[in-house]
């Protein structure tokens, strides 16, 4: 048994083995087989770099970063658009940190009053609202009326950001999606489910290097920043 390098699965056999050995060994295998594939695909696992530029799109903003290198704790500072990120920047998970923090400041100087504006036009009120990073969730709403919004929601256009916040205030109303919760997500966002199919294309576009984790090779990148 092989495995090439498109990850297709190649058998051969003797031509007396009998179709119920083959499938035997088969099964006795697809623990091996697994095992190779997710190996292969770490293996091309996109290039994660840290970010030079961030653009968030629901804001019409653009920030350049730059990174110091000195001895102190890993820091960063945002003026006149440019994000200085300082400090013992090979320390990636520090840099990833600092970035994600920077993130959900935007999210609730942003996020949360834009939401607040639009559950005022929809005629709703929650109990709360938290920003977060979560990795599969563009946002939430809990029983006891508490919405969870995702910083990452600042990557996409301001209409699909709308799009999230009308669904989520709809479950203040309904907590399921009913027939009942998408007529009223009609009545606030009649595009939706144009829009909704947009969001998954825009997902694709949430820089990587909010969800993976960075190359090794972060090193290189920083030294060829330090201005
Ligand atoms: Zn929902």
């Amino acid at each position: 048994m092989t495995i090439d390098m498109q990850g297709k699965v190649v058998l051969v056999w003797p031509h007396d083995l009998s179709q119920r050995h083959v499938t035997q060994v088969l099964q006795e295998h697809t623990p091996w087989v697994v095992k190779n594939l997710q190996a292969m695909s770490e293996k091309v696992r996109p290039h994660v770099q840290p970010p030079t530029h961030i653009t968030l799109a629901a804001l019409a903003q653009s920030f350049s970063v730059h990174y110091q290198v000195s001895l102190e704790p890993c820091k960063l500072v945002e003026h006149d658009h440019t994000l200085t990120i300082s400090g013992d920047v090979a320390d990636i998970e520090a840099v990833r940190q600092r970035l994600n923090i920077w993130l959900k400041k935007k999210g609730h100087q942003y996020l949360k009053p834009w939401l607040a504006q639009v559950a005022t036009e929809m005629g709703v009120a929650y109990h709360d609202v938290s920003i977060r990073l979560q990795k599969t969730r563009w946002g939430s709403c809990s029983a006891k009326k508490r919405i969870s919004l995702n910083a990452a929601l600042l990557f996409l256009p301001d209409f699909l950001v709308r799009h999230v916040f009308v669904h989520e205030l709809t479950h203040l109303k309904h907590l399921n999606h009913s027939s009942h919760f998408w007529q009223d997500v009609a009545l606030f966002e009649p595009d939706f489910q144009k829009h909704g199919r947009l969001l998954k294309q825009y997902a694709k576009d949430v820089p990587l290097w909010l969800t993976q984790p960075f190359d090794v090779g972060f090193d290189k990148v920083v030294r060829e920043d330090v201005s």
